[in-house]
């Protein structure tokens, strides 16, 4: 049976990456494995695997009877549905450890690293798997995605190595400008509903009990979504609503000036204040240097609503 390899909901380009990055290691050590993804690709990602053609996964979102490898996160929120009724062969990771479990033993690799496909470099070296130029592209895309080219506080000196390593063996000279083209691609908002902008790099969280929601679009100029702020504040509204969340959050990420300007929609704005320092006084509230949601914006929150 096939090994389906997925990373999270709303599917990010290390997700979506690290997916055909680990099926193909697999596949080079002799086993049988698929990647997948659980929705759309965003138009980085579009971007990405065009630049390297490489075809785009197929859909999927239930688990059920299913063998699986989770890539890129380990949180139940974010997995395909009915995972329990699947068997979870590995997880491979650079997130805090979340509430997926299994009940046999499995592979796991996570790395407290910039990004999966930085723990995918360490797993092909270890394995002596030579890595295929047009996925050591992907793989050096997700590491410059996930790291905002190295700016992001997640940044180890490892995901620096490895896109070095990464870029030799896939031919890109100027990884600067690659760069630059993808996060032109990532910014792109115009004629898209804002709702869809909200659930483009979302994550759902359980904190202390409290559903919690945290969207990020990282912008080369937050000048872009200036028109659209107010239909950005009633989605993320609607979204509060919808899931019966307790606060939903849209990190609208300058990664030129390094900061984001937090949208906050809660029950209790006071926690949200806490968490991160601030006084709320209006839709969005500037918070300086935050970069990632992950690091930053999640660890404050969830010892905030620990001690509420
Ligand atoms: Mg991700
Ligand atoms: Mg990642
Ligand atoms: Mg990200």
């Amino acid at each position: 049976m096939s090994l389906y390899v997925v990373g999270h909901k709303n599917p990010d380009t290390d997700s979506v990456t690290a997916a055909i990055a680990y099926a193909e290691l697999q596949k080079a050590l002799g086993e049988d494995a698929v990647a997948v993804m659980q929705g759309e690709m965003n138009p980085e990602t579009k971007v990405v695997l065009d630049k390297f053609g490489v075809a785009a996964p197929e859909i999927m979102t239930d688990a059920a009877g299913k063998t699986i490898a989770l890539v890129d996160h380990s949180d139940l929120a974010q997995a395909p549905d009915n995972l329990d009724q699947a068997e979870i062969k590995a997880i491979i990771d650079h997130h805090k450890i979340g509430d997926v479990t299994t009940s046999n033993p499995i592979f796991f690799c996570a790395m407290p690293v910039g990004c999966t496909g930085t723990v995918l470099k360490f797993l092909y070296d270890v394995n002596k798997v030579e890595i295929p130029a047009n996925i050591a592209g992907l793989m050096l895309s997700a590491i410059i995605s996930d790291t905002v080219l190295f700016k992001s506080p997640t940044t180890t000196d490892d995901d620096k190595k490895a896109c070095e390593a990464l870029a030799k063996i896939a031919g890109v000279d100027d990884m600067q400008a690659w760069a630059m083209e993808m996060f032109k691609a990532k910014s792109a908002v115009e004629g898209v509903p804002a709702k869809d902008l909200v659930f483009r790099d979302y994550k759902d969280f359980d904190m202390n009990g409290r559903k919690v929601g945290i969207g990020q679009l990282e912008l080369v100029d937050l000048s872009l979504v200036e028109n659209i702020r107010d239909d950005l504040y009633k989605a993320l509204q609607e979204v509060k609503e919808e899931g019966g969340r307790h606060t939903v959050l849209l990190l609208l990420t300058d990664i030129m000036k390094e900061g984001s300007d937090v949208m906050v929609v809660s029950d209790d704005p006071a926690i949200v204040e806490k968490a991160y320092n601030v006084k709320i006084d209006g839709p969005a509230v500037w918070v300086d240097g935050m970069m990632s949601r992950k690091k930053q914006a999640v660890p404050p929150l969830q010892d905030a609503f620990n001690a509420a």
